[in-house]
This record gives structure tokens, sequence and C-alpha cells, in this order.
């Protein structure tokens, strides 16, 4: 079976076609600026050179068109009908409550994602319109809904109200709901793989941790708690994302500083984080250079990170009573040999006993903790596209 995974956003496109058989990837890549000037695709084959292929490139359908003739193409090709494709998985940020876990995508699960724009103004609309734009061009190949938030809808009530006045939930749907479940999902169930046991036996507390992060609580296979909220706004710092601040100082930056609610919203998400602390770079690479230079803000934000993550692990595990294994996943996660360091040689309050050796390792599985460690920690890289395309491939079977 072949299973061509999009995660459409609003201006971007990325796919990667699976060969279900072997779980290979046969070919994948990226459309950019879909509707601006200058779009392109870079199609990667297996085994062969990347192929740039610069077009006017106005909507998503074009987007997905170009895609099934770069895959079918004769050259830089990789099947050679688009027949070939048995079903599309797509990469869907918001399910709302509704969707607890993925989805066949029918006229019914379409007008419900309509529904739940609201709540994924930015993230949603870029799904749907590749969900339609697959339904004209693939007419029956069969669609698959992935939701980003699915996996955390175990969370009980306790974790995901807010102290907010009731009916704000009932009427909007004012809750915390999650995000990056399906890289939480993926790293916790391969972890529990690795250690050989049930996930109903372990307490995992999983660490996605790149340009946007967030850290999960999973008791025996249920997200119990997570950081992101409403928005991914919520919880850690990140690249230019605040996490938690005090609400009360949304008003007072607006006061002090004449900026309407839009514009403080724009700098809770794009101006804050390791870019509005350091002054320098959203980028963890660029931190960590600086602050090796001795730049005492670069340094700051990495000590103000790695004291959030601790914060919450510490949190979690006193959530679920106590943690059998912690996994770091993500861009920082699986590469930041520093930030593991930091955070895990000040959690031996949990018996965990950090292997400093062994955690010398960036984007490869590798157990971190030492064998007499009470808690065992693990990088394990994500897989989100795999986990996509298992989903999409056993609800189509
Ligand atoms: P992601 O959003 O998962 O792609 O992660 C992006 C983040 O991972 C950025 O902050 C990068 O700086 C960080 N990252 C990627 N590679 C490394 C590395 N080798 N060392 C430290 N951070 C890295």
């Amino acid at each position: 079976m072949k299973v061509l995974v999009l995660n459409c956003g609003s201006s971007s496109l990325k796919y990667q076609l699976f060969d279900m058989t072997d779980e290979s990837v046969l070919a994948k890549g990226l459309v950019e600026k879909i509707g601006l000037e200058g779009s392109l695709l870079t199609h990667r084959p297996k085994d062969q050179e990347k192929k740039v292929i610069n077009a006017d490139i106005p909507s998503h359908a074009k987007a997905i068109q170009m895609v099934l003739d770069a895959l079918t193409d004769k050259e830089h090709g990789v099947i050679s009908s688009v027949k070939e494709i048995d079903a599309v998985g797509h990469r869907t940020i918001h399910g709302g409550d509704t969707f607890t876990e993925s989805t066949l995508i029918d006229d019914k699960v379409i007008a419900e994602l309509e529904r739940l724009v609201p709540l994924a103004p930015l993230h949603n609309p870029p799904s749907i319109l590749g969900i339609k734009a697959c339904q004209e061009i693939m007419p029956g190949i069969p669609q698959v809904g992935v939701f980003d938030t699915a996996f955390h809808q175990t969370m009980p009530e306790s974790s995901y109200l807010y102290g907010l006045p009731y009916e704000y939930y009932e009427k909007y749907g004012i809750r915390r709901y999650g995000f990056h479940g399906t890289s939480h999902r993926f790293v916790s169930h391969r972890v529990a793989e690795i250690i050989g046991k049930p996930m109903s036996e372990l307490k995992i507390i999983t660490c996605h941790l790149g340009n946007g992060s967030s850290i999960a609580a999973i008791d025996g296979g249920k997200v119990m708690d997570t950081t992101m909220g409403f928005t991914p706004l919520e919880g850690l710092i990140m690249g230019t994302r605040s996490g938690n601040v005090d609400p009360a100082i949304i008003k007072f930056i607006m006061e002090k500083e004449g900026k309407t609610i839009d514009e403080v919203d724009e700098l809770l998400n794009k101006k804050s984080g390791f870019l509005g602390i350091s002054g320098i770079s959203s980028d963890l690479r660029d931190i960590e250079e600086a602050a090796q230079k001795g730049n005492h803000r670069a340094q700051l934000a990495l000590d103000m990170f790695y004291q959030r993550v601790r914060r919450f692990i510490g949190a979690f595990a006193a959530q679920i009573n106590g943690v059998d294994v912690i996994v770091f996943t993500a861009g920082i996660g699986e590469n930041s040999i520093e930030m593991r360091e930091a955070v895990c040689s000040n959690l031996t309050f949990l018996g965990l006993e950090f292997d400093s050796e062994a955690n010398k390792v960036r984007g490869q599985e590798r157990e971190i903790s030492k064998p007499s460690s009470k808690v065992r920690v693990f990088v394990i890289p994500t897989n989100e596209e795999l986990m996509i395309a298992r989903d999409t491939a056993a609800l189509v079977k």
C-alpha cells in the first residue's frame, strides 16, 4: 500500500510518499510560497538528486497537482500513475473535542473541520483546502485526518479546564487542547516498544522540544496533562512564543506601549521566547553559540528554557505520581546535548542517574540514563509523517 502524507500550511505544503510494505519513503518534498511571488517545489525522490521546479503556484490545488506530477514524472518520479496512491493522510492541527483519533474524511468531517476553524484560524483552513483539492484531483482515493490535538483528548477535565467561568467552555470551547499529539504518541509508543513493556504499565513524560515545544504526561497510555493549551502559545518558552505569562501583563503592555490587542498577540507569538529574551535569534543553535561566547542574554534564554523544562517534568511527575521514562524529541530534544545535560542532571531527586557520555548523541535513538537509574531517559527522533501514514493505512484497510 502507498500512502501520501500531506502537511498543508497557509503558504506551504510538505509531502511524503510512503510504501507501507516496508514503511520506506519513496519521495518527499516541499512546495513553498503558494499564492506568492517566487513559488517553487523541491522534490526529493529516494536515491536520486533533488529536483527544484519554479512555477506560478497560485493555490493549494495547483500545488497538489504539481506534487502528483512530480511523483509520476518519467525522470524523477517514483510511481507510474496516481492510481498507485491508495490513500492520503492529512496532518490536521485542530480536531477540537470532536476528533479523539484519526478519522476517515467524508463531507460530514469536512463540515465539522469548518465549524472548528475559529479554534485554529491560521492552521485549519489550509488543511481544509488541501483536503478539498485532493477530493477534486484524486476523486475516490480515501483521505484520513490525523489531528495534533487527538492524543491529548484523554486529559481529565481537571487538567483541561481553565479557571474561567465555566460557561465560556460550554459556549466557545475555551479549554486546553494540547498540540504535537502525533509526535507525543509516536515517541511514547516507540519507547514502550524499546523497553518491551505495554503502555498500560508505564508512566512516561515526553518532551517535544523544537521551534514550538510541549511536554506531555502519559500514564498507562493516556495523556493526563500537557503544556500547550487553547493555542500553542501556552507552556514552555519557545523560539518566538512567550509560553506562560501572567495574563494581566497583556493589559499592562497595551497601556504602556499603546499597542492594540493584535499587536500584543503578535508580540507574544512572534517576538518573544528565545528571540525576545536574547535579542539574537529564535534558533537554539544561534543562542547556544552566543552563550558560549559569553553573551549574558543568550545564556539567560537557555537557563530560562532549562528551568521551565525541569519545572514541568517535576510538576507532571507529581501529577501522575511518578515517572518511569522521560523522552526527548524534536529539533532541540534530539540535538541539544547541553539542554539534556542541564535538565537531567538536576532531576536527581527523582532517582534519575544521568549518563553524560551516552548523552553525547544527536538525532539518534539512544538511552541516556545509567542502567541503575530509577527513571530511564531516552532520545527518540520523532516521525510524525510515519505516524500519519500508519494511521491512514490502518483506517483504509
Ligand atoms: P524543530 O521545530 O523540531 O525543527 O526544531 C527546531 C529547533 O531545533 C531550532 O531551535 C534549532 O536550533 C534546534 N536544533 C536543530 N539542530 C540542533 C543542534 N544540532 N543543536 C541544538 N539545537 C538544534
